[in-house]
């Protein structure tokens, strides 16, 4: 079989469907959320005609439909793909969408009296090719040609789906699904998908504070330094965090060898799904476990924290993205200790006890790996400045290691994590390089 695509016939067949296309279309794209990213708005000028030759009036519906808590619709512009109905019926399971009315009345509709509500709405916006279906979130909010996009790994659960960030002048406007068919294929949760706004909040730790007093890094990170190297083996703790990346725990655990310290992080569940959605919450569970900071059980070691500050033994506690308060490490434990050292993003009950505060970086505002719940290890790149003073923490845990043991490393990310893998038996093998855009699978 032969298939000619360029020949005269072919060329006026597709001028004459986006000719029917673009009937009834409203052609609003100057205030059309999906314009820049428009396929009607693409093949319209790649394959159709200058001019439309329709002089009747068109067919009006129903414009700025609320079809759920994140969706909205605008039926005009619509063409009746039913690639929403479709996904929403075959791939999250829902059969809440279909067509009312017939020829050129057809109209998109949500199933009555019940509003277009799963997990996964927000993908009918990507999959939806015209500007019918878009985000409550982010319509009218920026143009998605000013947005820069940044390949990353969303957080909110230990699935870590594949994600572009999409930013404009250090300011996040929405994350969308990357496809990766190792972990999400082209979709993601509408959860996941919201979930960036805490990363702008106005209250985020911007300045390095030595008992309550703004300070620098150097001076903070010198004396923190002298008093770990005074301490007494089995008299530091560590509570790490599974929202740490792969490179930044590591490095905690060569602090915590060198201390001779007891460590463990916070268990976080949740509600699950079939399709991606993870009961864990925390998207580096696997990290933590295999640069062995906690075990298979993670949180098991914190009531042994909990009592070793309580009987005097445990003097020092370092924390890192965790509200320790909340996980059985009251205020008044906390009180106990000689020193407290907490790295952390946004305020909390555990920084505001801390005789030392290193304010860190979210993961959009800096480079690393994440180990997935299936073993997939993947890295995200950069996307926004971080406010302040706020620095990434593999960058400052890698001044204290050095300055606590003597070991240098190496102050690039790459190099970080291609030492690390040598190091990690379950990392071996790998390379920064060689984990590409969707990342490699390891053994967990
Ligand atoms: S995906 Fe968009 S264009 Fe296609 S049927 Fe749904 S709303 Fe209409
Ligand atoms: S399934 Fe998990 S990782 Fe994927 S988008 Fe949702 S919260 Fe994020």
């Amino acid at each position: 079989m032969e298939i000619y695509t360029t020949t005269p016939g072919v060329k006026q067949m597709r001028e004459g469907v986006l000719e029917f296309l673009l009937i009834n279309h409203p052609l609003d794209c100057p205030i059309c959320d999906e314009a820049g990213e428009c396929k009607l708005q693409e093949y319209s000028v790649d394959y159709g005609q200058s001019a439309g030759r329709f002089v009747e009036a068109k067919v009006h519906k129903p414009k700025a439909v609320d079809l759920g808590p994140r969706i909205m619709l605008d039926a005009e512009r619509c063409i009746l793909c039913s690639r929403c109905i479709r996904f929403t019926r075959d791939i999250a399971g829902d059969d809440a969408l279909g067509f009312i009315n017939r020829g050129s009345y057809s109209t998109l509709t949500h199933y009555p009296g019940k509003p277009f509500d799963n997990n996964y709405t927000l993908n009918t916006v990507d999959i939806c090719p015209v500007g019918a279906l878009t985000s409550k979130d982010f319509r009218f909010k920026m143009r998605v040609w000013f947005l820069k996009e940044t390949k990353s790994v969303c957080t909110s659960c230990a699935t870590g789906c594949s994600i572009l960030i999409g930013s404009r002048e250090e300011k996040i406007y929405r994350y969308t699904p990357r496809e990766n068919n190792g972990v999400n294929g082209p979709w993601m949760c509408d959860a996941g998908r919201l979930n960036y706004k805490w990363i702008g909040h106005a209250d985020r730790l911007k300045d390095v504070l030595v008992r309550g007093q703004k300070s620098t890094w150097t001076a903070a990170l010198n004396e923190i330094s002298d008093k770990l190297k005074k301490t007494p083996a089995g008299s530091v703790a560590v509570v790490a965090s599974a929202r740490q990346t792969n490179e930044e725990l590591w490095l905690l655990g060569k602090l915590k060898s060198k201390l001779g310290a007891v460590s463990d992080s916070v268990a976080r569940f949740g509600e699950g799904d079939k399709l991606l959605v993870s009961a864990d919450k925390n998207p580096n569970t696997n990290g933590a476990r295999l640069t062995g900071i906690c075990f298979t059980e993670i949180g098991t070691n914190l009531p042994q924290i909990a009592n070793g500050i309580s009987s005097g033994k445990i003097k020092t506690l370092i924390v890192f993205g965790e509200d320790v308060t909340k996980h059985g490490i009251g205020a008044d434990l906390l009180g106990k200790l000689e020193t407290l050292i907490v790295s952390d993003i946004l305020p909390n009950a555990t920084t505001k006890l801390a005789h030392y505060v290193l304010p860190g970086c979210a993961h959009a505002e800096k480079r690393g790996t994440f180990t997935n719940t299936k073993g997939r290890v993947q890295k995200f790149m950069k996307a926004v400045e971080a406010p302040g003073d706020a620095r990434a923490e593999w960058e400052f845990l890698h001044d204290l290691v050095h300055n606590v043991t003597g070991q240098n490393g190496f102050v690039t990310i790459e190099g970080l994590f291609n030492q690390m893998a040598e190091d990690v038996s379950a990392f071996n093998g790998l390379t920064w390089q060689a984990l590409g855009d969707t990342g490699v699978t390891v053994q967990i």
